[in-house]
């Protein structure tokens, strides 16, 4: 519900030390391997001053060499020592929505927050952060539209109460829908060689009206477009094998009976479907949406993206959705 596969990223200042997440790295495996790494904060910020961005640092720690996050200017820039950045799906139910920042007033009021409109990762997103740190140096919450939620405090205990404060202002209760029908989804599955997800909560993306009338209308995150497809397809029950083979999907969504996901094992395609269908029952039918744009999903599905998931990833897809463009830049990471 916070954050899904390698997104996220947490850090903390210690004198002129900024630790900040390493590219790649997931927050749910910080109890068990290195995850963070140090820089210079003021190197850091003299980088963002000349328009630098200071994402993929890189050091040593515990032997393994890691780089920092995209998102290292944008922590760098906010002046609190503790920074937590979460893909919150509660947030993001909300800031994917045309009215979202109308309706947050009342649910954050009493908080200082701000209100950040869509922006792309790395130096864009953190020049408005600092703006808005500029105009108001307290401010200890922002909502990020089409993206999520940075809470920040001059403690790690104060910077989690504040999540878990905002976490429940934000917090919306799912759509119900009914559980699928395992026996039909299953026969799908075999004859077009895909496979069912065990997670029961992805299959209301298919089941439920709301949802597929939701998704139709464009994408909603950049996670979306990243890990699954710029438009996921509804099709019905009585797809054929070949044209499964044609979709450019990690998944498909099979109307009034399921979704279905290529038979490769890929957890951070299945966690980003999870979420998407946690974040698209959380909307109501009648809510006003700010999707990306086609330009912003064009940017986004460029190059970098498909080093981008290689790298959290591991290598370990036999195909991905989008080819490298010839002469891209350096790998970045993307949220
Ligand atoms: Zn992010």
């Amino acid at each position: 519900m916070l954050v899904q596969a390698a997104t996220g990223n947490t850090s903390v200042k210690l004198d002129d030390v900024l630790w900040v997440k390493a590219s790649g790295k997931w927050l749910a495996h910080a109890d068990r391997e290195e995850i963070l790494l140090p820089v210079s904060l003021s190197e850091t910020l003299s980088r963002v001053a000349t328009n630098t961005d200071p994402a993929g640092q890189t050091a040593i720690v515990g032997g393994v060499a890691l780089g920092t996050s995209v998102e290292t200017a944008m922590h760098a820039v906010i002046p609190h020592r503790v920074v937590l950045h979460v893909h919150s799906v509660n947030t993001i139910a909300w800031a994917v929505r045309a009215d979202g920042e109308h309706n947050l007033r009342q649910r954050l009021a009493g908080l200082e927050w701000a209100w950040i409109p869509y922006l792309s990762s790395g130096l864009p997103l953190a020049g408005a952060i600092q703006q808005a740190v500029t105009a108001n140096p307290n401010i200890q919450v922002f909502i990020l539209a089409n993206h999520g939620l940075v809470v920040c405090g001059n403690s790690p205990h104060s910077a989690e109460a504040l999540l878990r404060d905002v976490e429940t202002r934000l917090a919306l209760p799912p759509r119900a829908t009914p559980e699928p029908n395992w026996d039909q989804l299953n026969a799908i599955a075999e004859r077009i060689s895909w496979r069912v997800p065990a997670n029961p909560v992805v299959h209301a993306l298919g089941i439920d009206p709301v949802s597929r009338h939701i998704l139709g209308q464009g994408v909603l995150y950049p996670c979306e477009a990243i890990f699954l497809a710029p438009r996921i397809p509804v099709v019905s029950r009585f797809i054929t094998a070949q044209e499964a083979e044609q979709s450019d999907s990690a998944c498909l969504i099979i109307e009034d009976c399921g979704t279905l996901m290529r038979q490769r094992q890929n957890p951070v395609e299945g966690l980003t479907l999870a979420g998407l269908a946690q974040v698209v029952l959380r909307i109501p039918a009648d809510a006003p949406l700010a999707c990306l744009t086609p330009a912003e999903v064009n940017d986004l599905l460029c190059a970098d993206v498909y080093r981008y998931r290689q790298r959290v990833e591991g290598n370990s897809l036999d195909r991905l959705p989008f080819p490298p463009a010839p002469g891209g830049a350096p790998p970045v990471e993307l949220r």
